[in-house]
């Protein structure tokens, strides 16, 4: 006989949200049933769930969501888990316009949608667009959508030929290539994280196309990595001004943003 409580006892790692959701019990009804004596089936889901914990899987695509400013988001192996770093880049976006006015917003190489899909969901006036160069991750983040949102497939700008935006947000892969934080990052897509020898190829990319696709005086907002800033602003620097930094909730530099000149 195996016991909810022996689990709990276990020391396994995350036991607690795994037992919740091999058994669909919260929190609060695991420690009131604790006696509950689990059946094969349920040893069996349980075991295999702790076994893939065990070897690595993050726990997101056990349970297949995540949690991200105010909303659950649907994740799948095809798509990053959404970080609480990213929750920055909402709330600059969200100072930055009147809430009531229509601007057009684009979320590019938006994943499980988490960017566009918060934003329109906090101020539907805006009209959000939303890419992905890859089609199982964009039907993702449109299972994601409360709102109407515009999904196009393609590479950065290639998703969207001759159209212009208020903001631009992207949290695009700026991992180095040979980072060594890859290693813990092994199940997600490296698509989504890596970018060439020093991080920086995607964001160039980006910085280098979106002029074309800028309205008058919209920006630019970027989420980057820790020691990027300094690069970044240089990049920028050419067809922008009014350059913004933001360090994350770890007091590390995380978003740039910045006005087309
Ligand atoms: N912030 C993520 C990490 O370091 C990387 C996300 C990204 O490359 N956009 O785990």
């Amino acid at each position: 006989m195996v016991t909810i409580q022996d689990y709990l006892n276990s020391g396994v790692i995350d036991v607690v949200p795994l037992l919740s959701l091999a058994l669909n019990k919260s929190h609060a009804q695991l420690i009131a049933y604790h006696d509950y004596q689990l059946n094969n089936e349920e040893k069996t889901q349980l075991n295999q769930l702790i076994k893939q914990r065990q070897t690595g899987t993050p726990f997101a695509y056990l349970s297949g969501k995540k949690g991200f400013y105010h909303l659950d988001f649907k994740v799948t192996p095809n798509t990053l888990i959404p970080r609480p770093e990213t929750e920055l880049l909402i709330d600059i976006a969200l100072d930055l316009f009147d809430k009531n006015q229509i601007y057009e917003v684009l979320d590019l190489g938006t994943g499980s949608g988490i960017i566009a899909v918060t934003i329109g969901d906090k101020n539907p006036q805006w009209c959000l667009t939303a890419t992905d160069f890859s089609i199982d991750t964009l039907n993702i983040a449109q299972q994601n959508a409360k709102t109407n949102i515009k999904f196009q497939l393609g590479n950065w700008f290639e998703a969207t030929p001759n159209q212009t935006f208020d903001l631009i947000i992207s949290n695009p892969p700026y991992i180095k290539q040979d980072d060594l934080h890859l290693n813990d990052l092994s199940f997600e897509p490296q698509s989504a994280l890596v970018s060439g020898k020093n991080g920086l190829d995607d964001i160039r990319t980006i910085i280098d196309n979106a002029p074309q696709h800028l309205n008058k005086k919209g920006y630019l907002l970027l989420e980057h990595g820790f020691d990027q800033q300094q690069e970044i602003t240089q990049l920028l620097s050419h067809n922008f001004f009014k350059i913004q930094k933001f360090k994350d909730y770890n007091h590390r530099n995380r978003a740039i943003l910045a006005q087309i000149k």
